[in-house]
């Protein structure tokens, strides 16, 4: 089959929507009033929601078009609770003890995860699988050593160093230089995910709305005004959670965030010895390269789920997710002629500084930037955020490393990343050299 017929007639929803498609709310009147209004109903907004809403607080979340279409069901559902930079390098850069407690900020919002996903009993196929980290070089693999020997000897963490000659127990591919298998690392189905959330959040008697862009938040004496596109309302507090898809409704926020197009592509429905052969433990996989492909079976374990940048400026899901394909068949060759069923593309928030914030801004609350890591630390920091709103200290937020922290931006810089173009065609062409 050629490139151009396997890319016909892709479907451009994301694949997980075949069993959760984010529906419009049913129509309410909108209330004049409310304690809190929530911009954004991702895993943030909602798991700020269900905080807020369980501790007696009238909470309206509104959403620019149905809940839950943005990231938050197009992602490729890997949790892994990492920063943007490798233990080593926050060693190097911010010294032993804020690397230790970075991943063990990491690992309350896994736990956050676990216990959110037990306690509101929603099924949506987490499995703390591990995930193996697939080097691109053999300079990649012996840095994934010294990175496996750190988080070892200092976190007690068993990772393990996979060569190349026996990288098939991992994965069926000759492509890596061998790779490390990360066992705290784990994946679910993001949009039954947040199927779930919203089922408990509306139970716990917040109401949400869909296609209610916020276009303005306006101070009036100690409330907001917040002018949304099925008209006015007065809140007592605000909390944004719009990460990748922050607009010119926060313009300080927007000057911090940098969108960034991730693309995954859906292979159809592969033979079980097929799938046994290329992802043998059913892991999430990760590569090293600059431009990172991230990839994994499907939650039922019948199609690989393929995941990249694809370009910078690229709109159509269908041309980026043939350059995408390329890639595909570069590790996997055996799925040259295999169809592609799905292709679809969504905004990651990313940060100057690669890590997440939490905090307040002109008395507006907000928790954004999550790198493309926001599985598990959207609901987590969406928590954070509504128990600093809520004025309640705990464990976390005492020890919140993200909360309040110094939010860069840079001169220039607007919410238009102009630079993108030039830095993703200098990575990709570091990535193809190897170097
Ligand atoms: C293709 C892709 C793959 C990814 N893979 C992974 C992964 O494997 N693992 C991982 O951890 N993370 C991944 N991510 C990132 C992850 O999905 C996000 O970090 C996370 O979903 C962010 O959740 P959120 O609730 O903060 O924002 P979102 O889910 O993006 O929700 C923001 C919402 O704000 C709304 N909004 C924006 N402006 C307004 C306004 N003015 N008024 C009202 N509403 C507004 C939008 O409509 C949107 O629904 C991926 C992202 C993408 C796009």
């Amino acid at each position: 089959m050629s490139e151009t017929a396997q890319f016909q007639a892709p479907s451009v929803e994301p694949y997980w929507w075949s069993d959760a498609k984010p529906s419009p709310r049913p129509p309410f009147t909108l209330p004049k009033a409310v304690d809190v209004a929530i911009v954004g109903a991702g895993y943030t907004g909602l798991s700020a929601a269900l905080v807020l809403a369980r501790s007696g607080r009238s909470v309206l979340v509104l959403d620019a078009e149905d809940p839950g279409w943005g990231a938050s069901t197009r992602n490729g559902g890997q949790a892994s609770g990492d920063v943007k930079s490798e233990f080593v390098e926050l060693i190097e850069n911010f010294g032993l003890t804020f690397a230790k407690d970075l991943f063990a900020e990491g690992n309350r919002a896994r736990e956050h995860l676990s216990r959110l996903i037990d306690d509101e009993g929603i099924d949506c196929d987490l499995r703390w699988c591990g995930r193996f980290n697939a080097a691109s070089s053999a300079k990649d693999y012996d840095a994934l050593g010294r990175e496996t020997e750190a988080l070892n000897k200092h976190l007690g963490l068993d990772a393990e160093m996979v060569p190349r000659e026996a990288q098939h127990q991992e994965i069926g591919s000759d492509h890596y230089f061998g790779g490390q298998v990360r066992p705290d690392v784990g994946g679910l189905h993001p949009a039954l995910f947040h199927k779930g959330l919203l089922d408990s959040v509306e139970n716990a008697g917040a109401s949400i709305a869909s296609n209610a862009r916020v276009t303005a938040i306006e101070t009036e004496r100690d409330r907001f005004t917040v002018t949304t596109a099925l008209g006015p309302l007065s809140a007592r507090d605000v909390l944004v959670a719009t990460n990748g898809y922050t607009g010119p409704v926060t313009p300080w926020l927007r000057r911090r965030i940098i969108p960034i197009q991730s693309q995954i592509i859906a292979t159809e429905e592969l033979p079980s010895e097929t799938m046994d052969r290329l992802m043998p433990k059913r892991r999430m996989f990760l590569d090293t390269h600059r431009l990172h492909n991230y990839f994994r079976p499907s939650a039922d374990g019948s199609r690989l789920l393929f995941g990249g940048r694809a370009g910078a400026t690229q709109k159509d899901p269908r041309r980026s997710g043939a350059h995408l394909f390329r890639q595909v068949t570069t590790v996997f060759p055996e799925l040259a002629s295999t169809a592609i069923s799905h292709s679809w593309s969504g905004l990651t928030g990313y940060t100057f500084d690669k890590f997440p914030h939490v905090g307040v801004q002109d008395g507006i609350h907000f928790a954004t930037g999550f790198c493309g890591q926001g599985v598990v630390w959207g609901p987590y920091l969406g928590h954070v955020a509504a128990l600093r709103l809520l004025g309640e200290q705990t464990a976390d937020t005492a020890t919140c490393l993200f909360d309040g922290r110094a939010f860069p931006s840079r001169p220039l810089y607007y919410g238009k990343p102009w630079f993108l173009p030039a830095v993703i065609n200098w990575y990709g062409l570091l990535d193809r050299l190897r170097l």
